[in-house]
């Protein structure tokens, strides 16, 4: 084997094996002290980048018919409520956070032949999240097209907002429906 004699190559030699020597040791004893969680600044980061989140409702299949409808009744109480408390004007960040919520809703669903269907229904129907408004309306919407499904009489959506009282205090309600209104008005004017 041929020595390298020329004392510039030697001490880049040198170098080169040390940063090899450390990284690798770093490298290691990241495997054995987890790394802290960096706090999120867009909320899709909810996500993390290197796992997949499953794609497809994953619950069982649910037969006993009273707990069915018990569980229906009670998440269309909180999913119509999260609606209606929605910011009239919601940021970016606000908006992607209802959109995940409502695809995970669909997926971990705990009735599973109900979450199928569900799922189906988004891709079709997207979550509207753009206002309070919009989102309560299409929340209204896509449970009347659960409702069709189902066989059931079909809900007026046109009062959904005040329909789910939030329960926060009159100056709040009423605020959330001048917000409504003004809203509507823009609409029916073009705007
Ligand atoms: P629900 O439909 O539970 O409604 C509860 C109350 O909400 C009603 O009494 C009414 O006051 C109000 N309401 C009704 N329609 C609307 C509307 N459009 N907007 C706002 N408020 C409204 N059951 C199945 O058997 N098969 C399924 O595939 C299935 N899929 C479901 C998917 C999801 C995402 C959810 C949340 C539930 C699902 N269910 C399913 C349950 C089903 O929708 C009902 O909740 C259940 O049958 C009880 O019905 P209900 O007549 O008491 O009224």
């Amino acid at each position: 084997m041929k020595i390298v004699r020329n004392p510039v190559v030697s001490v880049i030699i040198s170098v080169i094996i040390l940063f090899t020597l450390y990284y690798s040791l770093s490298s290691t004893s990241s495997l054995s002290e987890p790394k802290p969680i960096a706090p999120s600044t867009k909320s899709n980061e909810l996500i993390k980048d290197d796992k997949e989140i499953v794609n497809t409702p994953f619950m069982p299949k649910m037969a006993n018919e009273t707990i069915k409808a018990e569980l229906g009744r009670s998440s269309w109480k909180l999913f119509h409520t999260i609606l209606a408390r929605y910011p009239v004007t919601p940021t970016e960040n606000e908006r992607e956070t209802l959109d995940q919520f409502i695809q995970l809703f669909a997926k971990i669903y705990p009735c599973g032949d109900c979450a199928q269907h569900f799922n189906k229904l988004l891709d079709e129907f997207p979550p509207q999240t753009s206002s309070r408004s919009i989102a309560s309306v299409w929340g209204c919407d896509i449970h009347n097209k659960v409702n069709k499904r189902l066989n059931k009489p079909l809900y007026d959506c046109a009062h959904i907002i005040e329909d789910y009282d939030c329960g926060c205090g009159e100056d709040e309600e009423n605020a959330k429906k001048e917000a409504f209104e003004i809203e509507k008005e823009g609409k029916q004017s073009g705007g």
